[in-house]
C-alpha cells in the first residue's frame, strides 16, 4: 500500500510500524501470530498501552481520548497494527459502545464512561441479538418497563461474546410494547454484577467458551444508565453496527495469513519445484491477492469520502463487512490445503520464519482457525442480510 500513500502518511506508517514493534509485548504478539486464544489479560494490556499514547481510541472525538487523523491515518493505524499482530483495542468499547456514548450520551453519562472505556478498566459486553432476534433484530423482547427510578428488565441476550469477562453489558430493550417494533427499543446500559443477572456458557465444539447466554430476572437498572433518549435506541443501534461492519474487514490479518500460505506454499516440495510453481495454485493464490487489493482500495475509497463529525451509518460498510468476511474465509482455507494434514496439528515454521512479520520463529494451527472463521460471515450481519442492504440502499433496488 506504501505507493499509494503521500511522504507524510508514509511516515506516519513507518512511526506506528515501530511503535506497535517496541511498546506491545512481543508475547502477546506471538499468540496472536500463532491463532492462539487470548487471555484477558493479554487483551487488558494491550489497550492500556496503546491508551497511554493515545492509540486506543483514535476514533472518538479528540475531547474524550480520540485523534484528529485523516481517515487514511486511521487506516494506516489499524492496518499497521494487524500487520504487526497486534490485539485490536476491544471492538465492544472502542468501536461499539464507546462512539454511541460519545455521540448521542449527556455529558453526565460520557464522564462516567468513557475514560474507563477507553483504558480497559470496564469490559463491555454487547447485549443486542436473543434466540429469536438475530437478523431481524428489531423483533427483540427483552422488556425494560419504568417504575420511579428504575428500569425492570427481563428477558434473554444470546451470542454473547466474551460476556464471561463482562463488567457492564451495552443492551437494545423494548420500552415501548405498545408502537412499531423499530420505534419501542432503548439502549440500555446495565452492570453485569446487578443481581439477576446470569452469565451461562455456550461451549463450543473444540471445548472453549467464546460466546454466552446471558439471563435478566427483574433486574432493577436506574434510569441514568439510558443512552439518548427512551426509543431512540434503533437510530443508536444502526449507527453502532456501521461502525462495526467497518473494522471487521481485517484486511491487515488477511494479508497475514495469505503472506504466510505463500510462505508454506514456498516450502512445499511437488514434483515441478514447490507449490508455487503449480499453475492452479499460483492462479488461486493471485486471485485472493488481487480481490484482497481491490478490497483495501475499497477500504480506502470510503474513508476518503466519509465526512469528520458524519454519524450517519454508511452502507458501504456492508460491502466490506461482506467480502472482507469471505476472504478471511478463503484465505484460511488456502492455509488448510496448502498445509494437509499438518494442519490438524501445530506445525513449527522455525526453518523459515512467516515470511512476513518480525516474529520469531511461530506454529499456527490452521485447522482451529479455518472452523473458527465459520463466524465471520454471521456474526455482525450475515452474508445474506448484508446483501439486502446493499441492494436496497447502494443499488436501489
Ligand atoms: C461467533 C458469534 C459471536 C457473536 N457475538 C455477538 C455478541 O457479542 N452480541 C450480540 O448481540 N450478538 C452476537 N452474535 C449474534 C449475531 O449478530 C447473530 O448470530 C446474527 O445477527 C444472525 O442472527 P441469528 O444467529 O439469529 O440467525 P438468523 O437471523 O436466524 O438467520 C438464520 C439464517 O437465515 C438468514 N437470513 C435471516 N434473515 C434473512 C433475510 N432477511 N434475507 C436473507 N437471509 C436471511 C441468515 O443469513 C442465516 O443464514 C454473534 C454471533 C456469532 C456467530
Amino acid at each position: 500500500m506504501d505507493q499509494l500513500l503521500n511522504q507524510e502518511e508514509r511516515d506516519f506508517a513507518q512511526h506506528m510500524r515501530a511503535f506497535y514493534r517496541t511498546e506491545i509485548p512481543e508475547e502477546i504478539r506471538y499468540r496472536v501470530a500463532v491463532g492462539e486464544e487470548l487471555s484477558k489479560d493479554d487483551i487488558v494490556t494491550t489497550q492500556r498501552i496503546l491508551n497511554k499514547y493515545g492509540y486506543a481510541v483514535p476514533n472518538w472525538p479528540v475531547e474524550w481520548g480520540g485523534q484528529d487523523w485523516t481517515p487514511v491515518q486511521r487506516h494506516i493505524w489499524l492496518e499497521e497494527m494487524q500487520l504487526a499482530c497486534v490485539p485490536q483495542p476491544l471492538a465492544f468499547n472502542a468501536s461499539m459502545v464507546g462512539p454511541v456514548i460519545a455521540t448521542f450520551g449527556s455529558q453526565e453519562i460520557k464522564e462516567r464512561f468513557l475514560p474507563a472505556t477507553a483504558n480497559l478498566d470496564i469490559w463491555w459486553s454487547q447485549g443486542f441479538s436473543e434466540p429469536n432476534a438475530g437478523s431481524d433484530l428489531a423483533s427483540l423482547k427483552t422488556s425494560a418497563v419504568r417504575k420511579g427510578d428504575v428500569y425492570v428488565v427481563n428477558g434473554q441476550k444470546t451470542w454473547t461474546t466474551l460476556g464471561q469477562y463482562g463488567d457492564w453489558i451495552f443492551m437494545l430493550v423494548r420500552t415501548d410494547p405498545s408502537v412499531k417494533k423499530q420505534a419501542g427499543i432503548s439502549f440500555l446500559l446495565i452492570d453485569m454484577k446487578t443481581p439477576g443477572v446470569t452469565v451461562r456458557p455456550i461451549e463450543l465444539i473444540d471445548g472453549s467458551v467464546e460466546v454466552n447466554e446471558v439471563f435478566f430476572e427483574n433486574v432493577e437498572v436506574p434510569v441514568e444508565n439510558l443512552v439518548g433518549e427512551e426509543n431512540k435506541g434503533w437510530t443508536y443501534a444502526k449507527f453502532l453496527l456501521g461502525n462495526e461492519r467497518t473494522g471487521i474487514a481485517r484486511i491487515g490479518m488477511s494479508k497475514v495469513n495469505l503472506a504466510r500460505a505463500k510462505a508454506y506454499a514456498a516450502m512445499t516440495r511437488t514434483s515441478r519445484g514447490t507449490l508455487l510453481d503449480d499453475p492452479l495454485f499460483s492462479a488461486r493464490l493471485t486471485k485472493l491477492e488481487a480481490q484482497l487489493t481491490a478490497l483495501e482500495f475499497t477500504q480506502l475509497r470510503i474513508l476518503s469520502t466519509q465526512v469528520a463529525g458524519n454519524d450517519k451509518p454508511d452502507p458501504r460498510s456492508s460491502v466490506l463487512k461482506l467480502h472482507g468476511s469471505q476472504l478471511q474465509q478463503d484465505i484460511t482455507e488456502l492455509l488448510v490445503d496448502v498445509l494437509g494434514p499438518q494442519g490438524l496439528d501445530f506445525i513449527d515454521n522455525a526453518a523459515t520464519g512467516d515470511g512476513f512479520s518480525d516474529l520469531p520463529p511461530a506454529s499456527v494451527d490452521a485447522i482451529r482457525d479455518y472452523f473458527n472463521y465459520r463466524k465471520v460471515t454471521i456474526y455482525g450481519g450475515s452474508s445474506e442480510v448484508q446483501r439486502g442492504i446493499i441492494s436496497k440502499a447502494i443499488l436501489g433496488l
